[in-house]
């Protein structure tokens, strides 16, 4: 799947950026600063600085993939908007192109992430669903990436699970998705709630000044056998498995990973999750599925941004004489995008 070419992944989030330089699928080399969130040109020069660092060691790449938690046009490599980094409207693909004259591919976090652990396992046919803050998702049909028209699709955490559920706590107009049920938000959502609720319980105990009680908390009472924090947890891995029986009966995967920072409480609801989705999915599909937890680790978003890379640098190597002559040509003249 990926090409044994020098490629560099860079992994954006709200807290670091990370950068590796890949050959297949092992990354080395790996840099990590703190994104700067003061403002875009900060973030891009920040990203600049850190991608450099890691050229200086290993040389000039063939190509670049980028990691965003952003909704991106993959078409043009445009960010539409982005969650906890100043990056909207902003042509990213055409702007780290033009800075660093090799070809450059963005897309978001969570469709690097899926096609990271499509190498890992190894599948070509997955779906994997990323449980943090909120719920991303990534679709790898025929080991490729699947995005839809013009990439922006996949979001699977704003699929509706229930049309009378509460509001999504995502940038989405729609209540009873599956982030409004499957994510760090809502299980903040429903504690607090509940310990509002409930003064003498052990989560209205939790509550913390700002009237919430944290993910954390939560999971630290569900530990301790907290029926309150179990009936929550509970809830989360019935509807998880609402969501999963739905992805494996439309795209019926030979894989399903669970990851993401909510993954590490797996043990609370993982079994409850596969449970409901046995009862759900259509039965000769729910056969054919293996439904684990990740496999990749805090290096999968540099590496699934580094395999989108390679890809996409083998597919043009493989195209016809002529097309990559032409684009060639256009790569010496205008010394930016040369792969499209
Ligand atoms: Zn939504």
């Amino acid at each position: 799947m990926a090409s044994d070419r020098l490629v560099l992944g860079v992994d954006v989030g709200g807290t670091k950026i990370a950068v590796a330089a890949l050959r297949g699928a092992e990354a080395r080399h790996r840099i990590e600063h703190r994104t700067e969130l003061t403002s875009t040109p900060a973030l891009l020069n920040g990203l600049e600085r850190t991608v450099r660092e890691v050229i200086a060691v290993v040389g000039t790449p063939a190509a670049i993939g980028v990691g965003v938690p952003s909704q991106i046009e993959y078409s043009t490599g445009s960010v539409e908007t982005s969650v906890n980094i100043p990056l909207a409207g902003v042509a990213l693909r055409a702007e780290l192109g033009r800075r660093f004259g090799v070809p450059v591919f963005v897309d978001n976090d969570a469709n690097c992430a899926a096609l990271a652990e499509a190498q890992l396992v190894p599948s070509d046919d997955l779906v994997m669903l990323t449980l943090g803050t909120g719920v991303g998702g990534g679709v790898i049909v025929g080991g490729r990436i699947f995005r839809g028209a013009n990439g922006l699709g996949a979001e699977l955490g704003h699929f509706p699970i229930n049309a009378d559920g509460p509001r999504c706590p995502g940038n989405c107009p729609n209540s009873g998705c599956l982030e409004a049920y499957c994510s760090g938000q809502a299980l903040e959502r429903d504690a607090s709630e509940l310990g509002r609720d409930k003064p003498r319980s052990r989560l209205a105990r939790a509550l913390g000044s700002d009237g919430k009680v944290s993910g954390h908390e939560l999971v630290t009472a569900a530990e301790e056998g907290d029926p309150d924090a179990l009936l929550v947890i509970e809830r989360f891995g019935r509807m998880l498995g609402v969501g999963i029986a739905g992805y494996v009966n439309v795209f019926q995967p030979e894989h399903l990973a669970i990851g993401g920072g909510l993954s590490r409480a797996s043990h609370l609801y993982f079994q409850r999750a596969v449970q409901e989705a046995a009862t759900r999915a259509l039965p000769a599909l729910w056969r054919r599925v293996d439904v684990s937890l990740a496999r990749g680790g805090a290096d999968a978003g540099v590496i699934g941004a580094g395999v989108l890379a390679a890809q996409e640098v083998e597919e043009h190597r493989l195209a016809a004489p002529s097309e990559r002559q032409r684009d060639t040509a256009k790569a010496n003249t205008t010394g930016t995008e040369g792969v499209e």
